[in-house]
């Protein structure tokens, strides 16, 4: 059964980047995702008059855990991350990894290990709600750049993802989905959904508006990432017999140097 108690607060920050802020509406349990930076989140709580209990790390990038210790001396909250990136995590408290859960209100959260832009990167999966925070890997139209992981452990970790269904809301860290278009275009031009998906980023944009969070329904048919099992993008790039992990290799090195 869907559970609708969960509140979702989107927080643009730096330049392009998305801090969340939860709330679950029974206990009144307060999480944030990913904040990079404190102030913007200090700023809404204070406004909504509530107190902070948790921090979800996705990774150690610091444009994901800047606030994580001036949110923690102010709050005394919990913080949560990878326990393979203990050290490059500030102030993580509880250490968990693929597969493991833990309960936020009343719900269960699940975590899946996404290996690829960093080895320690995890995915929070609220199953009850259909919501991911999916931190850098997967981005509308994109995902994370390699630092750490192979091809093959990306596709994997995206094969993860592609699995939660079709109405799953993605939220992930940053809004680069109109550059992420313009690349997928280039690999999967004939694709109309693709086409008609662009324009409407092209609209929200020009407004000034988001485009996360996205749904994996549609990023299965429009992201790249999640296509190089798809002939026709095996047919653009005459990789017809490769593996799917030499394909989603090749997309990913052309999106690195588009
Ligand atoms: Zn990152
Ligand atoms: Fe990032």
């Amino acid at each position: 059964m869907l559970d609708e108690n969960l509140e979702v607060i989107q927080v643009p920050a730096f330049s392009d980047n998305y801090i969340y802020i939860i709330r679950d509406l029974i206990s009144g349990q307060v999480g944030t995702i990913d904040p990079g930076t404190a102030e913007p989140v200090i700023k809404i709580l204070d406004e909504k008059s509530w107190k902070l209990d948790f921090i979800f790390n996705t990774h150690h990038h610091p444009d994901h855990v800047g606030g994580n210790l001036t949110l923690k001396d102010r709050y005394d909250c919990k913080i949560i991350g990878h326990g393979a990136d203990q050290r490059r995590i500030p102030g993580i408290d509880l250490k968990v990894s693929d597969g493991e859960s833990f309960t936020f209100g009343n719900r269960e959260v699940n975590v899946i290990g996404t290996t690829g832009h960093t080895k320690g990167h995890i995915v929070y999966w609220f199953a009850q709600n259909n919501v991911l925070f999916c931190g850098d890997t997967l981005f509308s139209m994109g995902c994370g750049r390699l630092f750490e992981g192979t091809p093959a452990q990306m596709w994997e970790s995206l094969t993860k993802i592609k699995q939660l269904p079709d109405i799953t809301k993605v939220y992930c860290a940053h809004e680069y989905t109109e550059a992420n278009g313009a690349f997928a275009l280039t690999v999967d031009p004939q694709n109309e959904n693709l086409v008609q998906y662009m324009t409407e980023v092209k609209r929200l944009r020009s407004e000034g508006l988001m485009t996360i969070p996205s749904n994996l329904g549609l990023e299965k048919k429009v992201n790249p990432f999640l296509r190089a099992d798809d002939l026709r993008i095996r047919q653009n790039l005459k990789m017809i017999e490769a593996t799917d992990e030499e394909v989603f290799a090749e997309i990913r090195r052309r999106k690195d140097i588009f």
